[in-house]
């Protein structure tokens, strides 16, 4: 009736596993539920199983009969908690886990029910006692009928439970050599050793890390993601606050500009509107590094045509350059396929970017701006070059170049610069899967080449000469007759955009909500375009164009325009519904094109 060694061992293991099974925080899962189970389970069979020796022996007064079916009925117990385990863990589903219980107990109470009335013997070998009988073959027997359900499960649901069900083949396997053991000398029951063994396995392999410093992790990742959150909403204000005065800014002197006024003045207004210019460029930088460091920005590929993009930075190049006497050389390799597939206006940063660099930082001399190619199967791999004979970089600088606010040109700290530009450039190009390298000579020149690879279409869904509407110019054209609804809750803003449509004789009526907006259309006025402002109280822009959308027959173009400025926001607003999109402070030439898009 067991082997005094076994049992003390046993014990002295399943003490340590109460000990610190109990001892730690638990999650509770209901696998975790099972395992107290047969924790308990397992502390009543040692007891019992002692108790059985004892009363072999006449050291306890009590009928062993009685204690020996009852640790029969408790081993049992043990191998049903077990299956319950195996079938709890094999299943995803946790609203069948109560029906597996019921099931299995309902089982477990009718089948050890002829283990408290069949026979038990008791038989002596080597000095020792030990129980036979009907009993224990028939425990034997039930036994078997939950280790082959325990095998079938394993075999089954392997692949999906992994190192969960290690505890259950360990079980399979030491029970068939604690029979083997027990066939050879009947005294030796190791099962209890093997129940307490199985629960040793068990505490190592059920999902119960440490519940402390999970709860720890949750906490301050919640914390990084509210600090994050507040970051990202900072931004977006800020982008927002600075822009909205900057529109008045830009928009009046671009008026003023655009006025008969003295030569002297002229210069003055050209000042204001480049120092607003770069206080632009800073405040998209900051929000750009800002997104890409918070891995928040993504790159949105579509279909594009090539040709457009190159022409339209050789435009915008050429505009930069103004009257410096430079040599501005492009060559674009014509077998490059017409239409490609990549991030159309994150190519285009990035490229704008060295080329305005080669611009700031080139006094005389040449700019030579090459675009080659290399195509294998459906992917055009485009070597962009900017070479320049600027002041060059100096060769310790060199390893510098790419990392946030660091700029070199120390012999001329009138270049206006966030030191952004190529920090956010080499970013961009390393999300498009592309790389860059720069050579530069000091006091000769510099040299920036990237490569990135953009898939080939050969047949495009669109018609891109259509869907790109941006031209570059900013000449004023006559539009008399057509009429637009600005609806901005900013009486400045208002004034700006009415001032910058005035010069095209259009006529436009200009309201401060959504709601005065609505009234407008409701009341039967007619329009041709609508300029919308996003960030307003009470209704914002998107509200108002739902609302709009829902009045009967509305069909006017609605324009977002908004502060809200930082990359990505084109998308956002053409997908709630807006027809076009146009940030503030308004650029002429984009003006331009949506006029030309929808009044023309
Ligand atoms: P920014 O031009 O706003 O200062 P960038 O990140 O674009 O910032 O450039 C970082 C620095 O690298 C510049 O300040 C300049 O010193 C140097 N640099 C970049 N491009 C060139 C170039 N083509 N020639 C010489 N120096 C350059």
């Amino acid at each position: 009736m067991g082997n005094y060694f076994l049992l003390f061992f046993s014990s002295l293991i399943e003490m340590l596993i109460l000990i610190v099974y109990f001892s730690k925080k638990r999650i509770n899962l209901f696998e975790n539920k099972v395992y107290i189970s047969l924790l308990v389970c397992n502390v009543i069979c040692l007891v019992l199983e002692i108790c059985c020796n004892l009363c072999a022996n006449n050291i306890l007064p009590v009928d062993r009969n009685v204690i020996v079916r009852l640790f029969l009925v408790f081993l049992m117990l043990w191998g049903f908690l077990l299956t319950i385990y195996t079938n709890v863990i094999s299943v995803a589903d946790n609203k069948k886990y109560k029906m597996i219980v019921i099931v299995y107990l309902i089982l477990f109470l009718v089948l050890s029910v002829p283990l408290l009335f069949l026979p038990v013997n008791f038989l002596k070998y080597n000095d020792l006692y030990y129980a036979d009988g009907s009993a224990i073959n028939y425990l034997a027997i039930v036994a078997t009928g939950y280790l082959i359900i325990n095998i079938i499960l394993v075999i089954i649901n392997y692949k999906t439970v992994g190192k969960r069900m290690l505890p259950v083949i360990a079980y399979i396997f030491l029970m068939l050599i604690a029979i083997l053991i027990h066939n050879v000398d009947p005294t030796i029951s190791a099962i209890n050793c093997l129940e307490t063994f199985v629960g040793l396995l068990m505490y190592f392999t059920i999902e119960n890390p440490d519940v402390l410093m999970v709860e720890a992790l949750n906490i301050a990742k919640e914390q990084a993601d509210k600090a994050n959150q507040a970051k990202t909403d900072f931004l977006s204000n800020m982008s927002h606050e600075i822009r909205t005065p900057l529109n008045a800014i830009v928009g009046f002197s671009q008026n003023l500009y655009e006025e008969n006024i003295p030569d002297s003045v002229k210069g003055q207004v050209e000042d204001i509107i480049s120092a607003s210019d770069s206080l632009l460029e800073i405040v998209n930088g900051i929000l750009d590094i800002s997104k890409i460091e918070a891995n928040k920005l993504e790159i949105i590929n579509d279909e594009y045509s090539f040709k457009k993009v190159f022409d339209e930075l050789v435009s915008l190049t050429r505009a930069r350059m103004k009257d410096k006497p430079l040599d501005f050389r492009f060559y674009y390799d014509e077998s490059i396929p017409k239409v490609l597939y990549g991030d159309k206006l994150r190519v285009k940063q990035v490229i704008l970017n060295i080329l305005t660099n080669s611009v700031k930082y080139t006094k005389e001399g040449f700019i030579d701006f090459k675009v080659n190619s290399f195509i294998k199967d459906d992917i055009c791999r485009l070597i962009i070059s900017v070479e320049d004979s600027g002041i060059g970089i100096k060769k310790e600088n060199l390893d510098k170049l790419f990392t946030k606010f660091q700029r070199f040109e120390e012999k001329n700290t009138t270049i206006e610069g966030t030191g952004l530009g190529l920090a956010i450039t080499k970013k961009l190009v390393e999300l498009m899967k592309g790389q860059i390298i720069v050579q530069s000579i000091y006091g000769e020149g510099s040299k920036f080449t990237i490569a990135l690879d953009q898939r080939i279409i050969i047949n495009p869904t669109k018609d891109l000469e259509e869907s790109t509407h941006l031209s570059l110019d900013s000449e004023i054209f006559d539009l008399t007759g057509k009429r637009i609804l600005i609806v901005d809750d900013n009486k400045l803003n208002l004034k700006v955009a009415a001032k910058m449509l005035e010069k095209y004789k259009i006529e436009t009526e200009l309201v401060e909500s959504g709601f005065a907006c609505l009234e407008k259309i409701k009341t039967n006025n007619k329009y041709d375009l609508i300029f919308l402002d996003d960030m307003m109280p009470k209704m914002n822009g998107v509200t108002t164009l739902n609302e709009l959308k829902k009045i009967e027959g509305f069909n006017i173009p609605v324009v977002i325009l908004t502060a809200n400025a930082i990359s990505g926001m084109r998308e956002k607003y053409i997908k709630e519904g807006f027809d076009e999109y146009l940030a503030k402070p308004i650029e002429r030439n984009k003006l331009n094109s949506i006029l030309k898009k929808f009044l023309m």
